[in-house]
């Protein structure tokens, strides 16, 4: 009887569970084969049609504003002159002139908290007046500055030190631009954030602060060479790796939604083995959102270039053309937005975090950088004459020593806890930072480091043969030449830091490289007047450096394989610093180095390097702590249920072979089977318990950095092993039974 009733007991537990919880798996595939991506998407025949149309760029603004306010706006974005009151008014009125035209209601602020995405808050153009008439407004302070409340935006303490409340205040040097939400437009002003005593609290006002540090440094070294120079621009060219997944199976995946990544998941029978996804054709339905992205781009005025697919199934790439480095971030950053947000309307979802899925290839960013003269120079394109040529051969060689010198502050600017799943693994360039340069070009600076102000000997006359101002040029032409393991490679005419996170704000990682490169050239320039004070010639003081400088920073260079084993080891021979996880690689944005360099100059202060540090290990700490609650909650609810609802089936059947009088070798597989999952189920439901107490005994420590260390050290550990036994229950369980969208389906299906 007892047996009965329980039979039945479970039978009904079967369906119940069967209709609610396993159809969310199940709905989304059924949609999948019946949808129709019945969005249409008009793409102009030419780019340049549409291209900027959402922008007030200067041209709109000379259509719309007075001689005097457009002047003192490009002479403002020339040379970073503030704009007065009276003036901004004009331009306000300009602005909400051309807004209004196109339908728009509202106004934001648009700024780069220290959260990693934009923010926003809309005020609209409509106000009432003292009598109660109602009438359209937009003046000069609301363009130039508004207090958005900062207490719901990390500080990393400042506030609590000092002032609640924070300000955003407009960044001339972006234009406005106009976004399209829903059916909603909204005109968005860039804009910095500091607190109310002046500390930065986004990404955007350092970077600012170094563009600049980087411009007055490179413009004295320019004048070695080039009297003409009066400004140099940094740029950026970024490339966007990101996954591209279906909605319904993202929504069916907690993990997914709540962390970015696939906690748990067994790899599918095929995964990019064959590699086919990278030369295969853009998928019809992905082809399709990207046009639509790309539409919405054009008309911001992000100039996308390529498309791709990428190594791994479901992802892709994106890539502009460069732009001047405080426009190309904030391009970076809106379009992250736009792609999220157009996906949506194509029942897509967009993966931007570095690992969303384990056994595949990860996203990063890369990021093209380099500097360009008033003059229309680039200054890490080799030249076509010899004076050319040395001016390249200086900024080259100081970049090396930069990177050098500071490798780590950079590997502090790109960590995370989701680049720590790159950063390290056999895909991505690794924690330690190199750079490469290439054959040729370690050949030239080989004969420079041993030609000058030495006696040649027979080699070196062999070096001479190099000429170093001939050769440069077929570099260029040398696209072969490549190496994709490096961090940090020069590809012919830039640098291209490959090791930044696909989520990241650019900002940051940008903001280090302005600044070390500032204070490279700035030493440079010093050491090099010390000797032409001394009575040296010009060439021969700057070769002289120069040298010096190859000798002191040759170790960072590496030309082999950067994901190898054996560059692990040669690394830590050669005395590079490899920290592979982020509360270590952390430190050094407070070590007395960092403060001292980003203090001299003026894009960081102590207090805000303290806050900057304190901020990234929260951030990392509420990841890996969010992880851990998800992979709780997850083993708790969706694996071990269904892994016991089968656990059922199988003792039914068993007892039901038994009671026909069947041998126990005839039913020894399905005992086999639920003894595994037996022991599967204990060791997630043992681990998940561990990994808790590890939770909170992490939480009970007081510094972030004590904490962060624990996550990392003591709760994270216990994810892989819990991973491990729920992807085997995978393999085990009844399909029927599983709940989470499998990698195949989540990957291939669309
Ligand atoms: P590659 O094949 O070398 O990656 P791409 O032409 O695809 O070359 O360039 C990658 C990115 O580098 C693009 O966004 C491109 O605009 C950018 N780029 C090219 N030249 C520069 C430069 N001088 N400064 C910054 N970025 C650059
Ligand atoms: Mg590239």
């Amino acid at each position: 009887m007892l047996i009965l009733v329980a039979q039945k007991y479970f039978a009904e537990l079967h369906t119940i569970k069967y209709i609610t919880m396993q159809s969310l798996r199940f709905k989304a595939i059924d949609n999948l084969t019946s949808a129709k991506d019945d969005i249409k998407v008009d793409s102009p025949s030419k780019v340049t049609t549409i291209f900027g149309e959402n922008v007030f760029s200067l041209k709109i603004a000379r259509e719309h504003l007075s001689d005097d306010a457009f002047k003192s706006l490009t002479s403002s974005i020339k040379t970073g002159q503030k704009i007065d009151r009276n003036i901004a008014n004009h331009i306000a009125a300009g602005m909400r002139h051309w807004a209004q035209g196109k339908g728009v209601t509202h106004y934001t602020h648009w700024f780069q908290p220290l959260t990693g995405t934009s923010a926003e808050k809309h005020d609209s153009f409509f106000t009432l007046k003292t009598d109660g008439s109602a009438i359209e407004e937009f003046d000069g302070n609301a363009l130039s500055q508004q207090e958005p409340d900062a207490s719901s935006f990390p500080s990393g303490g400042i506030r609590a030190t000092f002032e609640a409340r924070g300000y955003t205040a407009w960044d001339p040097t972006s234009p406005a631009f106009i976004m399209n939400i829903g059916n909603g437009l909204t005109l968005c002003i860039p804009t910095i954030f500091v607190s109310y005593t002046g500390e930065c609290l986004d990404y955007k006002a350092p970077l600012l602060k170094s563009i600049e540090a980087l411009n007055k440094a490179a413009v004295e070294v320019c004048h070695y060479f080039d009297k003409n120079v009066s400004k140099v621009t940094a740029t950026l060219g970024w490339e966007q790796e990101y996954f591209v997944v279906d909605e319904g199976l993202a929504n069916a995946r907690p993990d997914l939604l709540m962390t970015g990544r696939t906690v748990f998941g067994h790899s599918p029978a095929k995964g990019q083995q064959l590699e086919d996804h990278y030369f295969g054709a853009i998928p019809e339905r992905i082809y399709t959102f990207m046009r639509d992205f790309e539409n919405e781009s054009y008309k911001l005025g992000i100039p996308l270039r390529t498309r791709h697919n990428e190594v791994a199934p479901a992802q892709f790439e994106c890539a502009p053309i460069y732009e001047e480095l405080n426009l190309a971030v904030d391009h970076n950053t809106l379009l992250m937005d736009v792609m999220t947000r157009v996906a949506k309307r194509h029942k897509l979802h967009v993966l931007l975090h570095e690992k969303p899925f384990a056994g595949i290839n990860g996203s990063g960013k890369h990021n093209n950088w380099s500097m360009a003269t008033d003059t229309g120079v680039n200054l890490l394109a080799p030249g076509k004459t010899p004076k050319t040529n040395l001016m390249f051969l200086a900024f080259f060689v100081n970049t090396i020593k930069a990177v050098h010198d500071n490798a780590d502050l950079l590997r502090a600017a790109i960590a995370s806890a989701g680049n720590d799943h790159r950063l390290g693994a056999n895909e991505a360039p690794p924690a330690i930072i190199s750079a490469y340069i290439g054959g040729y070009l370690t050949k030239v600076l080989d004969a420079v480091e041993k030609r000058v102000g030495d006696k040649f000997d027979e080699q070196d006359e062999v070096m001479l043969k190099l000429d170093i101002h001939k050769n440069i040029p077929e570099l260029l032409l040398d696209n072969t030449d490549r190496n994709r393991t490096s961090p940090f490679a020069f590809t012919g005419n830039k640098f291209e830091f490959r090791a930044v996170g696909s989520s990241a704000n650019c900002g940051y990682n940008m903001t280090v490289l302005n600044t070390i490169m500032a204070e490279t050239l700035s030493s440079f320039k010093t050491e090099v007047d010390a000797l032409i004070e001394k009575g040296d010639k010009k060439e021969v003081a700057i070769m002289q450096i120069l040298k010096n400088y190859i000798k002191a920073s040759k170790k960072v260079l590496f030309e082999g394989d950067g994901y190898s084993e054996e560059w692990q080891e040669e690394a830590a021979r050669r005395g590079l610093p490899n920290l592979k996880t982020t509360p270590l690689a952390l430190d050094s944005l407070v070590s007395d180095k960092a403060k001292i360099l980003f203090e001299k100059h003026k894009v960081l202060s102590h207090v805000e390097l303290e806050a900057r540090h304190e901020i990234e290990l929260e951030k990392y700490l509420k990841h890996v702590q969010i992880e851990g609650r998800v992979i709780g909650d997850l083993a708790g609810n969706h694996i071990l249920p269904s892994a016991i609802r089968y656990q059922n089936v199988l003792i039914q059947n068993i007892k039901g072979l038994k009671d026909v009088g069947m041998e126990p070798t005839s039913y020894k597989a399905q005992f086999d089977i639920l003894s595994e999952i037996s022991e599967h189920i204990n060791k997630v439901k043992t681990l998940v318990g561990e990994m808790t107490e590890a939770r909170k005994s992490a939480n009970t420590l007081i510094s972030s950095r004590d904490k962060a260390i624990a996550y990392c050290d003591k709760v994270k550990p216990y994810f892989d092993q819990i991973r491990y036994s729920v992807d085997k229950l995978e393999l085990l369980v009844d399909d029927s039974e599983w709940e989470l969208p499998k990698y195949r389906e989540i990957l291939f299906l669309r």
